[in-house]
């Protein structure tokens, strides 16, 4: 590591524009100084810097979440890189990661031990992140919400003390960390369950959109009673034709249908095989699809199912939890989003939950499940200020075409915007978490590091 890496950097000086880079490039972030630290002693040296000069804590990895980062002026942000491998405990079934760590390194260490991690759609999204803030893992409905595999968690608070918590070291600060909304301190590792998955049966298949009515119909008749190793989303999708996808999918608007179903063992394949033949059977029985992935294959595969961009983009979006859609929700999310609909969204899909996902988890954190049939999350590009407003303007017609459907709740990793309005802990424990924030913080340093949903009650 040179000297400047982890020296705090002012606009403009060296370390301050890759200790400030973000994934969402729509979302620049702009704090009065930065930093990037790989061990719990710059860490520490970095709060006592912003002590010093007086200055809140901010703290990201990937700055997947930065569109709704609160704004950091007069902050110190401390950017998490990190300090040695991913190490995985067979036996246990646990991995060790140290915070800065994606989950593409996390899913490749547990697979030599065919083990599988509770990982999102993306290898590039930061494992800290994703799972503090809840996680929804594409093997969600099997495994619950990701933040219930959290084991322990080493982090620096923002009184300079180092600790491990977990249920039986300080487990009022753990059960607030898991979900909890942040502003707890500075993760330095965190050590996630990790469960058997021999195969997986994975991909996605696209259609034209005009095949949306009969496809959505068909994909919620199934939803009704899915099995929970099945987990899935419906997509829609208008991709521009750009080098890296496939060109059958650049010449309108596509629907699709990707997902997972986990099978443990081997001996277990067969079943997982005849379930996926059971839901493509009946896409693929309306027409064949233009491009199709599905195939058997080993969980490391998984993370590239999604197609996620890995390389930084600029995006927009909107996300809100919905109840049950039935015929009227399919037509109206087809109406505002699907073919003529005239969206300039890149995406917009529905990921259905409901399974482990809906359970509470007895020894979880302040956030444990989520009470909601679907997810659904939106985006477009914003390249200019025209691009920016029309995908603006899409997303709020989205979300008032949907609010027959809304819960008002939100799952705290797919909020898209600040003001976004965002909800997901109950009063009870919205209290909690701030007696442990008073406890662990009782100058507030780290409290603009809570974004607005975390402080929300329903
Ligand atoms: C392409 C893409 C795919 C995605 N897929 C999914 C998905 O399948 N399921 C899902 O649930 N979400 C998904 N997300 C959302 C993603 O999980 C959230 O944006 C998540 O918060 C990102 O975590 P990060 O650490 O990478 O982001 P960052 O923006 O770096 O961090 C987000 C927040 O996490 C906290 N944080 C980060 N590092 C630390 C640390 N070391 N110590 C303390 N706090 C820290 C901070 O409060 C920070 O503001 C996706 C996002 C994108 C862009």
């Amino acid at each position: 590591m040179t000297e400047t890496e982890h020296a705090v950097a002012l606009p403009g000086e060296p370390g301050y524009a890759a200790a400030t880079a973000v994934f969402n490039l729509a979302a620049p972030v702009r704090p009065a100084a930065a930093v990037t630290v790989r061990t719990v002693e710059q860490v520490r040296a970095a709060l006592r810097h912003a002590r010093h000069e007086g200055r809140w804590v901010r703290v990201h990895t990937t700055g997947h979440a930065a569109s709704s980062a609160r704004p950091m002026d007069d902050s110190l942000l401390i950017r998490t890189e990190p300090d040695g491998p991913v190490v995985v405990d067979p036996v246990a079934r646990t991995a060790r990661v140290p915070a800065g760590a994606r989950w593409g390194e996390v899913v490749e260490a547990a697979a030599v031990h065919g083990l599988a991690a509770p990982h999102g759609t993306s290898p590039t999204v930061g494992v800290v992140g994703f799972l503090l803030r809840g996680g929804i893992s594409f093997y969600g409905r099997r495994a619950g919400l990701a933040v219930n595999s959290v084991r322990a968690v080493e982090l620096v608070t923002p009184d300079g003390e180092f600790r491990r918590v977990s249920a039986s070291e300080d487990p009022e600060l753990f059960w607030a960390l898991r979900g909890g909304g942040g502003g707890l301190g500075v993760v330095t590792a965190i050590e996630v369950g990790l469960f058997p998955a021999a195969r997986v049966v994975t991909g996605a298949a696209f259609w034209p959109a005009s095949h949306g009515p009969e496809l959505l119909t068909r994909w919620l008749d199934w939803t009704g009673d899915a099995p929970e190793a099945v987990t899935t989303v419906f997509r829609v999708m208008n991709l521009p034709a750009v080098p890296g996808i496939p060109p059958e999918l650049t010449g309108g608007p596509v629907v699709c249908l990707a997902g997972v179903v986990l099978s443990p063992t081997e001996d277990g394949l067969a079943t997982a095989e005849r379930r996926a033949a059971d839901l493509l059977g009946r896409f693929r029985a309306v027409a064949g699809p233009v491009l199709d992935t599905w195939c058997t294959t080993t969980p490391s595969a998984v993370v590239g199912t999604h197609m996620d961009p890995t390389d930084p983009v600029p995006v927009l979006g909107d996300h809100q939890l919905l109840s049950a859609l039935g015929a009227d929700g399919a037509e109206t999310f087809l109406k505002v989003l699907g073919e003529g609909s005239g969206s300039p969204l890149v995406n917009a899909e529905l990921r259905q939950l409901g399974g482990a996902l809906a359970v509470p988890d007895p020894n979880g954190g302040a956030l444990s499940h989520l009470d909601a049939a679907f997810a659904f999350t939106a985006g477009g590009l914003a390249v200019d200020q025209a691009s920016a407003a029309a995908v603006r303007a899409h997303c709020a017609e989205a979300r008032s075409a949907l609010a027959p459907w809304d819960t008002g709740r939100t799952a705290p990793t797919l909020v898209e915007r600040l003001e976004q309005p965002q909800r997901h802990l109950s009063a009870a424990a919205v209290e909690r978490v701030d007696r442990v924030r008073r406890r662990v913080d009782p100058s507030g340093w780290m409290r603009h590091d809570v974004p607005p949903g975390a402080s929300a009650r329903y």
